[in-house]
């Protein structure tokens, strides 16, 4: 599942690419009106497919910035602005291209869910093998209330403090520290890939009580997470699965990953074990972490 960093990674390939650009037509996938049909809302959320591409027809793309994890575009029609937001899910990926034909891979060009048509004659793609990616167009967020519950940006200088309020609160001090990282209403754009990672580089066992770790270890914990993650940003994000930036290429962070999906710790070379916290797999090492 895409992460923040490559969230990050497709916000800035994507921008100067399609920021300045009038959208002539928009067409969704069979596969989506089908769902609507059924009364399902595969990827387009709210709105009924044809709205929805009547509504994009003629909007141009005034911004294109990141969220947490959400992908946020700011559209204008008429002298009227609004919002389009998108999360990738599972298998979300963007292309711009001048044809279908220029997307290499197959497994993208088979699922192409949403077309754009640009009136500078290129075609802007969201491809979503799983399905679990999402559209919502909206006038601003406060139409979508769970966009405003989002913890600061992770690198904003009000996020250490918001996170260490957070773990006070009896809601997350008898959880554990990994279920607590992740919720992206503690800190945001935090996921399986870069909790682990933190955890491991500060040494804390991924199930122990957030209120039984030192205010010190929550700082550097905090820390770690913010380094790992624009570490990641720099290196355009981990392919773990079929996460690709908007050039189909992969990004290079999961030659750096030290504990998530290892076998073995770097550091002690015991073995790692593995434990569902969350309702996500956790990797740690039973020795390096407390
Ligand atoms: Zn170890």
């Amino acid at each position: 599942m895409p992460e923040l960093p490559e969230v990050e990674g497709v916000v800035r390939a994507l921008s100067p690419k399609i920021v300045g650009k009038v959208i002539s037509r928009a067409s969704l996938s069979e596969t989506i009106y089908q769902s609507h049909q059924l009364g399902k809302q595969c990827i387009v959320k709210n709105m009924e497919p044809a709205a929805f591409e009547m509504a994009l027809s003629g909007m141009e793309i005034k911004r294109v910035h990141r969220r947490a994890k959400y992908i946020f575009m700011d559209l204008e029609k008429d002298g009227n602005p609004f919002l389009l937001v998108n999360h990738l899910g599972m298998t979300g990926a963007w292309f711009v291209v001048q044809k279908e034909e220029d997307i290499l891979e197959e497994k993208f060009k088979k699922h192409i869910h949403a077309r754009f048509s640009l009136t500078t004659g290129e075609l802007l793609i969201f491809s979503d093998i799983r399905r679990f990616g999402e559209f919502r167009l909206l006038h601003t967020i406060d139409e979508h209330p769970p966009l405003l519950q989002i913890a600061p940006e992770p690198f904003n200088q009000n996020a250490l403090n918001y996170f260490l309020a957070k773990c006070e609160l009896p809601k997350y001090a008898n959880k554990p520290i990994k279920e607590v990282i992740m919720d992206g209403q503690v800190i945001s754009g935090c996921g399986n890939i870069y909790a682990t990672e933190a955890l491991f580089h500060v040494g804390i066992h991924p199930a122990r009580k957030t209120g039984r770790i030192s205010k010190e270890r929550k700082i550097a914990l905090f820390e770690a997470i913010q380094k790992v993650l624009l570490e990641s940003i720099e290196m355009g994000g981990s392919t773990i699965s079929d996460y690709r930036n908007i050039n189909g290429e992969a990004g290079g962070m999961q030659h750096r990953l030290k504990m998530y999906g290892k076998k073995i710790c770097p550091n002690c070379s015991a073995n790692t074990k593995t434990m569902t916290i969350g309702g996500r797999t956790s990797v740690y090492c039973p020795k390096c972490q407390h």
